[in-house]
């Protein structure tokens, strides 16, 4: 390569488990001099890169500004050694990932990327409980949403058939009332998935009203939320036929376990 700098090739792993990682991805770690990774990445993931230098830039410390300044600089610094870098990470990195500051950064300082994608965690979610985030007739868009505003409060609406709330599993209860006061009945659907594609993911169906009672059920997990019409049962779904009101209004748990 002519190219007098290395590159920083910002790589989506997946939600969860290594192989839900692209092969473009892993193509790219298998030639990497450095990665740094976030936390929630699978260690399994670095036989993908024995030969690199694995550093972890997720731990606490890294996830305030300073912290990203810091991973800022690490990335630009290595590049300039002629590095191969990979920025690994979780689920994709265009997904409430600080993809844009990282961006911002390397232009900057006038280093190539590349940007892998990766499977988001609604994604994941959707595939792991088999509810189609669309749905033919009912569910004609999807929102990708954070709950949680940079000032740290609560926010949620009704702005798609399907709304998938990222980073609001600590405060389900207080989700389930800023959804009834945006407009969604309380009987809507509602599907709340933690660790979605690892071999203990749980899931739990709920209804706008009941929400608050997933909480102790997935706290301390990544948690994403699905509401209205992709959090719906399906009769295929190999479980319960019956996606009744009798239904919702208890929580439903299981277990479910991808197939190695
Ligand atoms: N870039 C990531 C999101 C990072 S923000 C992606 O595309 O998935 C972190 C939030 O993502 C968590 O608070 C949680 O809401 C969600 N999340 C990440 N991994 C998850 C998983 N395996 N299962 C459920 N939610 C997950």
């Amino acid at each position: 390569m002519s190219s007098p700098k290395g590159r920083v090739v910002f790589v989506g792993a997946g939600p969860g488990a290594a192989d839900l990682i692209t092969l473009r991805g892993a193509a790219w770690l298998a030639s990497a001099d450095v990665v740094l990774f976030d936390a929630l990445t699978d260690p399994a993931l670095r036989k993908l890169a024995p030969q690199a230098r694995w550093i972890d830039v997720g731990k606490r410390g890294f996830s305030d500004s300073t912290g990203q300044a810091t991973i800022n600089a690490m990335m630009v610094r290595h590049a300039e050694q002629e590095h191969t870098v990979v920025r690994l990470k979780g689920g994709d990195p265009s997904v409430f990932g600080r993809l844009e500051e990282e961006l911002a950064a390397l232009a900057q300082a006038g280093i190539d990327c590349e940007v892998v994608p990766g499977v988001t965690a609604a994604i994941a979610a959707a595939a792991a409980t088999r509810r189609p985030l669309t749905r033919r007739g009912s569910g004609r868009s999807v929102s990708l949403s954070t709950a949680m505003t940079r000032e740290g409060t609560l926010q949620a609406g009704r702005n798609a058939d399907t709304e998938v709330f990222y980073m609001a599993g600590r405060q389900l209860a207080a989700l389930s009332r800023r959804l009834a006061r945006a407009g969604w009945p309380g009987d809507t659907p509602v599907s709340v998935v933690s660790r979605a594609g690892w071999p203990d993911q749980l899931h739990s169906d709920h209804s706008v009203a009941t929400l608050g009672s997933a909480t102790t059920l997935h706290a301390g997990r990544p948690t994403v939320v699905v509401v209205g019409a992709g959090a719906a049962a399906l009769p295929a779904a190999g479980r319960a036929t019956d996606t009744d009101q009798a239904l919702r209004d208890t929580p439903q748990v299981f277990v479910a376990t991808p197939k190695p």
